[in-house]
């Protein structure tokens, strides 16, 4: 049985923390990204990332709905040979696309905040698989930046520092709120 795992909000320290790589893929590893995904799908969240659950191995998972996965003016499947549901470990982009676009982005470690952020369209990643297998994986559109997202996160950097300027300070009250219930919360824990 996977267990739900609780998810860390803004405010929390961890988030940003830096991932360390995991050395080994190992059953304890295997169970980790279980309940990453058990808990991720719970939350109906697209991507989730160690941090968010309290840990620092560099691991994340990626799952979007089929739906979501294709081109909006060709009506094309974008990632038609990947799993839209991903695990990376130890995860390195080594390519990205000239080409870049602004998409509201949410994140599980903020409810009720969403905001445009400009990505690359595509990418390669290099990374482990959960067998240990270290694989090239080419991504477009909703997935890439969903990847994009979650690396953000193992590297302790967190989607609202790419906000524009004017986002920022109009998300700047409900921040402080959101960081003062975390760390309220943290305090009875
Ligand atoms: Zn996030």
């Amino acid at each position: 049985m996977s267990k739900l795992l609780s998810i860390r909000t803004y405010g929390d320290p961890i988030l940003r923390e830096p991932s360390r790589p995991v050395e080994a893929v190992t059953p304890e590893i295997r169970t980790l990204v279980e309940d990453m995904f058990h808990t991720m799908k719970a939350s109906q969240g697209i991507g989730l990332a160690a941090q968010q659950i309290g840990r620092t191995e560099a691991v994340c998972v990626v799952e979007i709905p089929e739906d979501y996965d294709y081109d909006e003016e060709t009506g094309e499947r974008l990632n038609p040979d990947t799993p839209l549901r991903l695990t990376l470990i130890n995860p390195e982009i080594v390519e990205a696309s000239s080409r870049k676009c602004g998409v509201e982005e949410g994140c599980l470690s903020f409810p009720g905040i969403t905001g445009n952020v400009d990505r690359p369209w595509a990418i390669v990643v290099n990374h482990l698989d959960l067998d240990g297998q270290p694989r090239a994986t080419r991504l477009q559109g909703l997935l890439a930046r969903a990847v994009q997202h979650e690396m953000d996160h193992l590297a302790g950097d967190l989607f609202i520092d790419r906000f524009s300027h004017v986002k920022k300070l109009a998300v700047r009250s409900k921040l402080k709120r959101l960081e003062e219930e975390t760390i309220s919360q943290m305090a009875l824990t």
